[in-house]
């Protein structure tokens, strides 16, 4: 039997290098790959971790801005381990309070990354999913806010159980226009670029747990949405609530789910419970 591994997105710092460490101490049998898009950081965050005890965590570079790189992981993986059993998609950006650059270069820049990059990454690697994989779309709390500030309109389109991929990424790219031409609020958006990103995340992932459902049953893969709660990271800061480690929590419990089991699949996590959509 081929080796098992598990792929980490954005993982040189913040949540993300704490999952690797926490996939680590939770005795993951098989290669962890910390990805990072700088392959410097990534490094250095390996070296970091080796020298915690964690032996089994190897370095591949990934820009999820990149097709190109997720599809070069894909290839890397299909060689040397003819598939996939694990995949965290944590890599995430946000603009600061303060940022100056105007709200449509915000939405399109920030769509690029959480949206895009994570719907790039799943195109590449789900198709190489092998049964009983595990996949854990990190989104946001801010998911479920920003949904109840969208129009009645918008809101019965999100929690629509028939809505495609392709519907949800047209969506998406509405969003950043009527953000670029200064009137989605006026077209029942929220006033949030980072928030509707996730929105996009966290439909995204119910789709794709549907899709699983459909196109591959039996093979007992669960594809999950989570948020790790407010940690303190570069991104939230120093007064966030949780410690990294703590944030780590749940995506670490989704990655592990025993084979077997049935549940969650295609929810929203949060403290390890499924929150209402
Ligand atoms: P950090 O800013 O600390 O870390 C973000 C990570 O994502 C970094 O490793 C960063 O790499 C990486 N990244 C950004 N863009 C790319 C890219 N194009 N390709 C590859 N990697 C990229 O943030 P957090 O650790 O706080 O956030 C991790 C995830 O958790 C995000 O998805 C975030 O939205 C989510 N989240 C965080 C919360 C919090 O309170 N912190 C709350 C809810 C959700 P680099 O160092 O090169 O920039």
């Amino acid at each position: 039997m081929s080796k098992r591994v598990a792929v980490v997105t954005g993982a040189n710092k913040g949540i993300g290098l704490a999952i690797v460490k926490g996939l680590c101490k939770a005795g993951f049998i098989g290669d962890i790959l910390l990805t990072a898009r700088n392959e410097k950081l990534g490094q250095d965050a390996v070296a970091g971790l080796k020298s915690e005890g964690c032996k089994n965590v190897i370095f591949h570079q990934l820009d999820i801005c990149d097709q190109g790189s997720s599809l070069k992981l894909k290839k890397f993986l299909e060689e040397k381990y003819g598939g996939l059993d694990v995949l965290i998609n944590n890599a995430g950006m946000a603009f600061k309070n303060s940022a100056t650059e105007p709200f449509g270069e915000q939405a399109e820049v920030t769509m690029r990354t959480n949206f895009w990059g994570t719907l790039w990454v799943c195109h590449a690697l789900l198709p190489i999913l092998r049964p009983n994989a595990r996949v854990v779309n990190v989104s946001s709390f801010v998911s479920k806010k920003s949904l109840d500030q969208c129009s009645p309109e918008l809101q019965a389109k999100f929690r629509n159980k028939d809505l495609s991929e392709e519907e949800l990424c047209l969506l998406m790219g509405e969003f950043v226009q009527a953000a670029q031409a200064g009137d989605h609020t006026a077209q029942g958006w929220p006033n949030t670029a980072y928030g509707t990103t996730k929105i996009g995340v966290t439909v995204l992932s119910r789709i794709q747990a549907k899709v699983l459902t459909e196109t591959r049953p039996g093979d007992g893969i669960l594809l999950n949405a989570c948020c790790p709660g407010w940690v303190r990271t570069d991104m939230a800061g120093p007064n966030a609530t949780k410690s990294p480690e703590e944030g780590a929590e749940t995506p670490v419990y989704l990655a592990t789910l025993p084979e077997g089991v049935k549940e969650p699949h295609g929810q929203l996590v949060w403290d390890k419970t499924v929150q209402e959509w």
